[in-house]
């Protein structure tokens, strides 16, 4: 019995391209896409109007949106997650960073048991991107591995499905080990690796680097005419390994990006926002619990706004959302249309296991998107469901 009829679309299936005009939804799954437009039943039925309909979109590194923080409160991780629906995006991991310590258990295990309040979309699990970091930035943890404490997080934690490690963190091959047995994804971040650092990292288990390029400085250069060479060779030249971008631009730019793709094709590159306090809203100056205001641009990098700060000026975080990454992905990469698609929907699932999320086969969740673009060729949910239900209409 069908529940739900999506008429008059393009439904694209990330990889692949336009595969009908007509989606089923039943019991929150998806059913059979077809071209036929003749709905059967007591359905509800959509007319889109010969849009554009894809899966949600799927964020695995985010610390907030508008003016909420996922690990600021209970109430904010929840607030934060009410609005992504209207960005086109249906599954988030809420990245922690400053609060992965023993002083901090009590508070992580009532962030983990907001997570059962979370109803508009789906939380896999929190993205933890500390503590075992070998670089700060952005005020996350560097503390040498030590599998005991890594124990007592996950289990404060609840669900986790991706933790941020540097293969240069002292004692880290036993944490990444760990988090394999636990099935969960080991990312590389933050760090200023060696090559043999790297490699140890990679065949210890991890197989995904988060903000790639991003706090990954470049190597001292050893001696004039040798190239140095570090953890972001060694991770472009492993094909197991994925991706991510914050793609504003900014943060990385689009050549590297299309680096990154020529190294490991569509299927290993992967879009996020990592997006904090101001991301979605009108550019401006946002009070921020971290002691300075940060100034937001319109889908770019937020920068410290306290003239009194030595660290003026410098880069804060992310304005970005999932719609505007991934029109700014069609407008850099010289692919087809359905492989950026994959980059927001089909590879984060895969990187993470999720085998019903990301993609419009037979049985998987029916989480939706049909999009607007504008005339200047951004792209706008006009409409977002989440297992089947509406929680979103412009
Ligand atoms: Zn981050």
């Amino acid at each position: 019995m069908a529940d739900l009829v999506i008429t008059n679309i393009l439904a694209l299936q990330p990889g692949e391209g336009v595969i009908g005009t007509c989606l089923t939804v039943s019991a929150g799954k998806i059913a059979y896409i077809s071209d036929s437009q003749d709905p059967i039943g007591q359905a509800d039925v959509i007319d889109g109007g010969g849009r554009l309909l894809t899966p949600g979109l799927i964020d695995i590194h985010t610390h907030g949106l508008h003016t909420f923080l996922y690990e600021e409160s209970p109430e904010q991780l929840v607030r934060c997650t009410e609005v992504l629906p209207r960005y086109g995006t249906t599954n988030v991991l809420p990245t922690l960073y400053t609060v992965m310590n023993r002083k901090s258990l009590k508070y992580l295990e009532s962030l983990s048991g907001a997570l059962d309040s979370v109803d508009h979309v789906c939380v896999p699990g929190f993205h933890l991107e500390g503590p075992f970091l070998a670089l700060a930035g952005a005020g996350a943890e560097t503390v040498p591995g030590d599998v005991g404490l890594l124990k007592e997080v996950l289990a404060a934690a609840g669900r986790v499905k991706a933790m941020s490690i540097s293969p240069d963190t002292p004692n880290i091959l036993p944490v990444i080990e760990h988090l394999c047995e636990s099935k969960i994804v080991p990312f590389i971040t933050h760090t200023h690796a060696s090559v043999e650092q790297t490699v140890a990292a990679l065949e210890a288990g991890a197989r995904h680097a988060t903000h790639f390029y991003d706090v990954f400085p470049v190597p001292d250069e050893t001696e004039p005419g040798a190239r140095p060479v570090g953890a972001v060779e060694t991770i472009l030249a492993d094909s197991g390994c994925s991706v991510d971008f914050i793609c504003d631009g900014v943060h990385v730019h689009p050549m590297a990006i299309r680096a990154a793709v020529a190294a490991k094709g569509w299927r290993g590159v992967v879009l996020i926002t990592d997006s904090n306090i101001g991301a979605g809203l009108p550019a401006g100056r946002f009070e921020t619990p971290w002691g300075f205001p940060v100034r937001t641009s319109d889908d770019g990098p937020a920068r410290n706004d306290d003239p009194g700060s030595p660290m003026y000026g410098t880069l804060a975080g992310s304005s970005l959302t999932m719609d505007s990454g991934i029109g700014n992905l069609r407008r850099w990469l010289n692919l087809p249309d359905e492989q950026v698609w994959a980059m927001g929907t089909l590879n984060p699932a895969r990187l993470l296991g999720l085998k019903n999320k990301g993609d419009l086969h037979t049985g998987a969740d029916a989480d939706l998107v049909l999009w607007d673009e504008q005339p200047d060729g951004r792209l706008v949910a006009n409409r977002t469901w989440t297992g089947g239900r509406c929680v979103f209409t412009r």
